[in-house]
């Protein structure tokens, strides 16, 4: 595989420190190994970040704050537009640079960095937008209204899944904002982050705003340490429901915010009346894009009883024939899982499923090496089968049969994740009740549209065990400011809320 090499214009060398703080690149710590999960080889090593490299970084981004925070938000934007440009330029190697590190196919590593485009436009309409409300006073001769300040330096832990969009809806929002970032990439796919950090760099250093974009990468130990940091108003995490769990708790035991995007367990509703051949490619793009590994893949189909057989034998065939392989090849729909690990934990859940009495309807194997290959796989399984509560992050797709709207409504809400959700319906009533508040209890809730690739315009997040955190677009960049309301006496006299009297002679 000759063309797995690093794109020659992202300058990225064998060895690069992973810590850049203030625009200077340093790093102590342990190497980070950046592998190709297609070839399962070496693509670079990254230096992370010692203990004392992380507290570096905090300082710089605390001391950038004071500057940036000063500047008019327009101008803010100014520079997340420079950044937007310079991403468009990059689209093509840094979108290759994604699908080597972490394995999507090239069509969806380009689209991450379209991802990135998007929201630094949307920022950048966002720096000359975001505004507060005036709120009518009851008291004669004043007025009262809502301003928001910029927050602090914010830290930004992500996922491998994402490797570089994610940490644009936190770090171009943020940043026009007015906050600084600290972002901690996943140790699995380091050299995603070093590369975005090269772009900005080359954005915001001739600028002198070098430190609003900083770089901590590292193990989750670095996260750790990232959270519990008291001068970091704000954590934005993004990953599973147990790094949520403790990050979530380490940054309310200091009175911090957090900002919580973890695990999914999507499901599909098709009803009788459903078109069936959109429910079927939606279903296939939702299950089997980025090798299931998306916080929103579906997870589950619970399919009513008239179209079950049909749609099953329809999925069955489908997977038999997606394509498998090199995510360069633009044949492939299906590339590699993240790594050996993630392997072992899809052979897992299968063994569970198949003893729990579940139906391999197609797939089930790994591959033979090298890389980090499993089949598609889709199972049928009942209501209560354990497994199905968990997410796997792989391609096991499971199929559920059920009477109608209410017994889909109550399955689909009966885990522990609420991040998204989709029903195909050509029938108003059933879509209406889908979405009204008896009806889907996830953040996302799609009609005739499936689970996964939402607009970055929406607010994007879920309820329940996905953590509950909103980022991207609608209002979610209130998350990275302080809301302070004002009110102004232009009268003569203090009138008193609530009519109190506290007269002194
Ligand atoms: P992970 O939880 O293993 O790691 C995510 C990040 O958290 C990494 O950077 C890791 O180093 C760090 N981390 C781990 N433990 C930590 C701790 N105790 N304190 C601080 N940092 C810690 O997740 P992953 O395997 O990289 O990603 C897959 C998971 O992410 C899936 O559950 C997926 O659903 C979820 N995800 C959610 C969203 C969303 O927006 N809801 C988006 C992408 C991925």
């Amino acid at each position: 595989m000759n063309h797995h090499t690093i794109p020659a214009e992202l300058e990225l060398k064998p060895l690069e420190p992973g810590v850049c703080s203030n625009g200077e690149w340093a790093a102590q710590g342990e190497e980070l190994l950046s592998t190709d999960p297609t070839t399962s080889k070496e693509l670079a090593r990254v230096v992370g970040a010692t203990p004392e490299d992380t507290l570096r970084v905090i300082q710089g981004a605390q001391s950038a704050f004071e500057s940036w925070k000063k500047l008019p938000a327009p101008r803010r934007g100014e520079y997340v537009r420079l950044i937007g440009e310079e991403l468009r330029r990059y689209k093509k190697p840094l979108g290759k640079l994604v699908s080597l590190e972490c394995g999507k196919i090239l069509s969806e590593g380009e689209g991450e960095v379209q991802e990135m485009i998007d929201i630094a436009d949307f920022a950048v309409g966002l720096s000359r937008t975001i505004g507060g409300a005036t709120l009518p006073s009851e008291r004669p001769e004043h007025r009262m209204f809502e301003q928001w300040h910029p927050l602090g330096p914010v830290g930004v832990i992500t996922a491998f899944n994402f490797p570089v969009a994610v940490w644009s809806w936190n770090a171009l929002v943020a940043a026009i904002c007015g906050d600084t970032v600290i972002w901690k990439p996943s140790e699995k796919t380091p050299l995603s982050a070093v590369a975005v950090q090269k772009i900005c760099n080359k954005v915001l250093e001739p600028e002198g705003f070098s430190g609003v974009f900083n770089l901590c990468a590292g193990g989750r130990e670095t996260g750790e340490q990232i959270a519990v940091d008291e001068r970091l108003p704000l954590i934005s995490a993004t990953g599973s429901c147990r790094m949520g769990r403790e990050v979530g708790t380490a940054v309310a035991a200091r009175m911090g915010r957090s900002l919580l995007e973890l695990g999914g367990n999507n499901a599909v509703i098709v009803l009788d009346d459903a078109d069936l051949d959109l429910a079927l490619r939606a279903v296939l793009f939702g299950s089997l894009g980025t090798a299931g590994q998306r916080c929103t893949t579906t997870r589950r189909v619970l399919a009513q009883k008239n179209v079950f057989g049909e749609l099953s034998r329809k999925l069955a065939d489908a997977y038999g024939s997606a394509v498998v392989g090199d995510p360069l090849d633009p044949q492939t729909l299906v590339g590699p899982l993240i790594d050996e690990e993630a392997v072992g934990t899809f052979l897992r859940a299968v063994a569970t499923a198949r003893d729990s009495g579940a139906e391999i309807l197609s797939g089930g194997k790994a591959g033979e090496g090298p890389g980090s290959f499993v089949e598609p796989t889709l199972i049928r399984a009942e209501r209560g089968t354990e497994i199905v509560q968990e997410e796997t992050f792989a391609p096991i797709l499971y199929l559920i049969e059920v009477d109608g709207l209410d017994e889909a409504i109550s399955i689909q809400n009966s885990v522990s994740q609420g991040l998204s959700s989709a029903i195909f319906t050509d029938s108003l009533r059933s879509a209406e009740r889908f979405l009204c508040a008896t009806g889907s209890d996830c953040g996302i809730a799609n009609v005739n549209i499936g689970t996964s690739g939402a607009e970055i315009g929406g607010a994007f997040g879920g309820e329940k065990e996905t953590g509950g955190g909103r980022e991207a677009g609608s209002d979610s960049w209130k998350a990275y400011m302080r809301r302070q309301t004002c009110t102004i006496n232009y009268g003569t006299e203090l009138p008193l809320a609530q009519g109190v009297r506290f007269d002194i002679d």
